[in-house]
């Protein structure tokens, strides 16, 4: 079974945020809208893209126009004066008949002074309807196993836009253990899962901010879920690199779970800005 499956058509689209909702204290929800989302292809349930943005002191959101992978190379040769910030974001929600597009940030970092928050998570914070913003559309990773009908679901706040999407997407006859890391118990809300869904939430409420996102769901997954003999389980885990690694190596080394029915995807490293 492949691990990831990209876009075969794709090109450059703008849009412009046109509302944004604090979903909670961790996390922040743009909508973009724009008639290039026409043009916008969903394939699956965890697609992501490549979110263009304005730098601090630019009028103008100056995009790459080349379509498939031509972009980069026009990408890399903007003076850096005008190249846009990109970064890559889970497609949370799309509405073809509107154009319209949901993208739910973790807000992460000193939000008051941006402090280390990252570029795109001061972006979302500050964010306005009006301002421009490209998309580049990427592909999927949530690619389950017909061989393997059960699924566990992992991921830290980061992968909760994944997971949330793939739940409220699932056929009503899936069984799964999802457990899903998030800051604090106010980011915990309601999930529209099928009834075989377990839904773990892992609050960390760590009020030094000192725990790196994923640990806890390693170490409560790797304790507490086991595979049953003779069970052939589709394991999906996205996030800090250390969730997906650590859990992959456990899964395969110490519980027998075939690699081929593991998903895991590095969504960003800890102490690390994202290229871009
Ligand atoms: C396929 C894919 C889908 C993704 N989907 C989403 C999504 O839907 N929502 C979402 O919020 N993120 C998502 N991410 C993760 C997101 O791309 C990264 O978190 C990104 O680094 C954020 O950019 P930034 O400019 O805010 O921070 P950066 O400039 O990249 O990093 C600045 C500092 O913040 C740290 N940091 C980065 N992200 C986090 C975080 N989440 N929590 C704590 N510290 C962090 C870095 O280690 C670094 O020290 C996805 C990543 C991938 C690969």
């Amino acid at each position: 079974m492949p691990r990831h499956k990209s876009p075969t058509r794709r090109r450059m689209l703008r849009a412009e945020v046109t509302r944004t909702v604090r979903t909670s204290p961790s996390f922040v929800t743009l909508t973009v809208q724009g008639p290039d989302l026409a043009d916008f292809d969903p394939m699956g349930v965890d697609q992501s893209c490549r979110f263009f943005f304005r730098r601090d002191g630019q009028r103008e959101l100056a995009m790459p126009t080349a379509s498939h992978n031509g972009w980069l190379a026009q990408f890399m040769l903007m003076r850096p004066a005008v190249r846009p910030w990109v970064r890559l974001y889970t497609v949370r929600a799309f509405r073809p008949e509107a154009c319209e597009m949901d993208i739910e940030f973790v807000l992460h970092g000193d939000h008051e002074d941006h402090g280390d928050a990252g570029p795109a998570s001061a972006f979302a914070l500050h964010a306005r309807p009006g301002d421009p913003v490209g998309l580049f559309p990427e592909g999927i990773g949530y690619l389950p196993t017909p061989a393997a009908p059960p699924q566990l679901l992992v991921g830290d706040e980061s992968a909760v836009p994944a997971l949330l999407s793939i739940l409220e997407q699932s056929p009503p006859d899936l069984t799964a253990d999802a457990y899903l890391e998030v800051p604090t118990g106010r980011d915990i809300r309601p999930v529209a899962a099928p009834t075989g869904v377990t839904v773990h939430w892992l609050p960390r409420d760590d009020h030094d901010h000192t725990a790196v996102p994923g640990q806890l769901a390693l170490k409560t997954v790797t304790s507490s879920w086991k595979l049953l003999p003779g069970q052939r389980v589709y394991c999906w885990v996205a996030g800090e690199s250390g969730l997906p690694t650590g859990l992959r190596r456990h899964l395969v080394k110490d519980q027998g779970v075939p690699k081929s029915d593991i998903s895991f995807l590095g969504y960003w490293k800890h102490g690390k800005s994202s290229p871009g």
